[in-house]
């Protein structure tokens, strides 16, 4: 994964800057957007236009070729919110109110799976692996073995609170080996990661406008099977959140069914033009791979430590311990990288303390080399000489499953 060869590989010419005097977002979104993304929303649209509907037939369109459905057999639903409000719609719409779910939690999205079913009141159970184990699939399998009453499962492509890739495609196979129905919270891996239905049988998934495909904050969107869409008439507890009610009304007349957010839908078109030339999933794919390989091995050379070991480590985002140095202080670093034109996220794990190094958005491996220049004259700054983590955090990682 981090191999030599990846790092001497031929460099890319760098991507023009997206803006000029703003800091970076090294976050797992809201993220850095291009220039062009921005541009796109400096025009207004009649929501009932002709012009606008277009937009949303041609976003669906887009969306639905990126998952490999070559047989007609999905179908794509925006909707409104953030990405919460789409779980929260599919979770609503898919599992049966007398269904129940085994949610796979290994962080706060996966935990936040579980509160949402508690406010749908379906039934479900928790596989809880703690801050960063990956849940694998012959737990799950002896899970659906126990219960029979488990209809559904929920996992998370990628946790973004520890940046752990999770076995989705050995996940699937168990699911639909003993008759279950996958969901999958592909939030901030869609679009850079696959997730073929001719390779991850799966009911339905959700993502949203400001993760990979690089767009602005403002709406989600599910991709589900057309005889999930059907079934799923009349089930939703919430009016504004019912996918198929959704997909019923813009199948019918090309309009969402509420005040659409317009300009975060020009945006996300010219998001997703500029993801078809970038070659699609693959190729937006192999850009955050060569950022994270870059980042970390940087990183590494000043002695950080990721929580995870290579095999787990997403192109998404990456968790790295705090130094032990007594002179260094998250908020300083924090504040010193900011100044230097960086914006990092704070870490998410109960046991260790950390923070988090985003690899997504508009940015390339030259961006990355000067993210890690920043964090070394950061340390220099707070006189921290090694960024070497304390004992307990590599005692902490080593519980990590090979
Ligand atoms: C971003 C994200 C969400 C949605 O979060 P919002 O703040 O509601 O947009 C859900 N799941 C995962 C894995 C995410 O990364």
């Amino acid at each position: 994964m981090l191999s030599d060869q990846n790092l001497a590989s031929a460099e890319a010419a760098p991507l023009p800057a997206p803006a000029l005097g703003e800091p970076y977002l090294l976050t797992p979104g809201p993220l850095t957007t291009s220039r062009e993304v921005k541009e796109a929303m400096l025009r207004d649209w009649g929501s009932w236009d002709g012009d606008f509907r277009g937009m949303t037939s041609e976003l669906r369109r887009r969306l639905l070729a990126l998952t490999g459905d070559t047989k007609d057999e999905f179908d794509c639903v925006p909707i409104q919110g953030s990405g919460s409000f789409a779980v929260e719609a599919m979770l609503g719409s898919f599992v049966p109110r007398d269904g129940k779910v085994l949610v796979l939690a290994n962080g706060a999205y996966g935990l936040r799976a579980a509160q949402t079913l508690v406010y749908l009141g379906r039934a479900h159970t928790v596989i809880d692996k703690g801050d960063y184990l990956p849940p694998r699939g012959d737990e799950v399998a002896a899970a659906l073995d126990a219960d029979p009453a488990i209809t559904h499962v929920i996992a998370i492509h990628c946790e973004t609170s520890s940046g752990i890739l999770n076995p989705v495609a050995e996940i699937a196979e168990v699911v639909h080996a003993r008759g279950r129905k996958l969901l999958v919270d592909s939030m901030s891996a869609f679009g850079a990661v696959p997730l073929d239905v001719s390779e991850i049988r799966y009911a339905a998934m959700v993502s949203s406008a400001n993760k990979c495909i690089e767009g602005v904050p403002g709406f989600g969107f599910i991709i589900a099977r057309k005889d999930e869409l059907e079934a799923a008439k009349g089930r939703s507890h919430s009016i504004s959140l019912d996918v198929h009610a959704q997909w019923a009304h813009m199948n019918k007349t090309g309009q969402w069914r509420f005040t659409p957010p317009t300009h975060v839908v020009a945006a996300f078109i010219e998001a997703l033009r500029q993801h078809a030339a970038e070659g699609g999933v693959a190729g937006r794919g192999a850009r955050y791979t060569k950022n994270r390989d870059v980042m970390v091995a940087g990183m590494r050379e000043l002695g950080f430590e990721t929580l995870l070991k290579d095999r787990w480590l997403s192109p998404i985002i990456v968790t790295f311990f705090n130094p032990a140095h007594p002179n260094f202080d998250f908020e300083r670093f924090y504040d010193l990288m900011k100044d230097k034109g960086f914006i990092i996220y704070p870490g998410k794990l109960t046991v260790v303390d950390s923070f988090r190094v985003g690899c997504i958005g508009r940015m390339d491996e030259h961006v990355m080399r000067r993210v890690v220049e920043a964090a070394g004259q950061s340390l220099k700054e707070m006189g921290v000489d090694t960024a070497a983590p304390p004992e307990a955090a590599l005692t902490e990682r080593a519980k990590l499953a090979a």
